[in-house]
């Protein structure tokens, strides 16, 4: 059976072939099932199980009124990828779904997604309040953006309400927070932040990166925009490199596309298939991801070696008591150690490891470790080390889903060579 419109086509209708994205998910669902049972784009009267590839960079239209209106708005027809396509819209709505967002923007990267919105949101002469623990890109990102393009910058602690109260002025326009800061995993106090915030009315941007929608769902703290590195858990697999924007509300989402699709920092259709085979899964790894993170970073506080275990799910954490409220389903996958041994410790745990893999990035199936003092932060001065609270002999660890017992095996055998 056709359901191919009779009659003159309306700019409502959309391209027979391709339908919008179907909602089968009440709002009521837990992560995991709404994890499985994700929208799929529906073909002439069945939808497939797995949402297709369209590896296409644009469609063709009957009705000239049809594409016309396609280019003007996002949930239009498909007409040309750099505004959208139907395997990256059926992500956008998925992710959407998951964090609980009207509406979502991927991008091709989780750096494309930050710029995206601090770029549509912000002009010059603009105020931005920054937490002061960054991600890295993020950090030099918004350095730019004082640097070269006049928009004020002012950081504040993740979980002072009072200090963003303070910093407000009448050109402040935006709030930027993480959910779990990289890599001493600080945690933003989300609701009274917000809450700060929208008294001043600010858009409140929160990376959710560290977190996932499985552990935390900003915008139900207050949020009106959530930003996630898709490279990460909500890819989990390490072999694709993606951004997502979520907005609260459709307003604030039209905005930042119509900057967007010019800004071109647009996701590959096939990178968005990618990640869509790996969120049904999300919820079980990040569980796991969890379970491992805490029996590491408990045995590694035990351990002679080893100086400080950062991780929120440890009661000495400053964050820890804020973490119990923020994140009751998990305390997240990442931690990171200092050696008691220092940076010569460090370099020897670092050579010495053979399960976990020396490697940048996070939130993949596999356990990796870095030394941020000489990688990821190698941009911060010996002073802004230390305020980040980063040691020379500070490792990090993401936590991957392997048997624990077989990580701790490694991380064991790779202390007893710090000494
Ligand atoms: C990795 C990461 C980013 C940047 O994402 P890319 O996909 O590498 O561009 C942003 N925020 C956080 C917290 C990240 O971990």
């Amino acid at each position: 059976m056709s359901e191919r419109p009779a009659g003159p086509a309306s700019p409502d209708a959309v391209h027979p072939a391709v339908r919008p994205v179907a909602h089968p998910a009440e709002p009521a669902l837990r992560p995991e099932t709404r994890a499985v049972h994700l929208p799929r784009p529906a073909v002439d009267g069945s939808t497939p199980l797995s949402t297709p590839i369209y590896q296409t960079s644009g469609f063709a239209f009957d009705d000239p009124a049809v594409f016309a209106d396609g280019m003007t708005r996002p949930d239009g027809a498909f007409v040309y990828g750099r505004l959208t396509n139907p395997t990256v819209r059926a992500l956008e709505e998925a992710v959407a779904g998951l964090e609980g967002g009207a509406a979502a923007l991927a991008a091709g990267s989780g750096m494309g997604a930050i710029n995206a919105v601090l770029l549509a949101l912000l002009s010059p002469g603009d105020h931005l309040i920054a937490q002061d623990v960054l991600y890295g890109g993020t950090a030099a990102a918004i350095a730019e953006l004082a640097g070269r393009f006049g928009i004020e910058v002012t950081y504040v602690p993740q979980d002072d309400p009072d200090a963003v109260r303070a910093a407000v002025r009448p050109r402040t326009r935006l709030l930027y927070l993480e959910t779990i800061a990289n890599p001493m995993t600080q945690v933003a106090d989300l609701p009274g932040m917000c809450a700060a915030g929208r008294e001043a009315g600010l858009t409140c941007v929160v990376d959710n990166t560290f977190a996932s929608p499985v552990l935390c769902r900003p915008l139900e703290h207050g949020a009106d925009v959530v930003v996630h590195s898709v490279t990460k858990y909500l890819g989990g697999h390490s072999d694709v490199l993606g951004g997502v924007a979520v907005f609260a509300e459709p307003g604030l989402h039209r905005k930042v596309w119509d900057f967007a699709i010019e800004l071109g920092a647009t996701l590959d259709p096939f990178a968005a298939w990618l990640t869509l085979r790996g969120l049904p899964t999300l919820p079980l790894r990040m569980a796991r991801h969890c379970e491992n993170a805490a029996l590491l970073a408990t045995r590694l506080a035990g351990h002679p070696a080893v100086a400080a275990v950062h991780w929120p799910g440890l009661p000495g954490h400053p964050s820890h008591a804020l973490a119990a409220r923020l994140l009751p389903a998990g305390f997240g996958g990442v931690f990171s150690f200092d050696l008691a041994g220092g940076r010569a410790a460090g370099d020897a745990f670092m050579a010495a490891v053979r399960l976990a893999r020396l490697a940048p990035s996070l939130g993949g199936v596999e356990t990796l470790v870095l030394h941020p003092a000489t990688t990821s932060h190698r941009s911060l001065t010996a002073a802004e080390l230390a305020r980040a609270g980063i040691g020379e002999g500070t490792v990090r660890v993401a936590a991957g889903i392997e048997h624990p017992e077989d990580l701790w095996a490694d991380f064991a055998q790779a202390l007893g060579r710090t000494g």
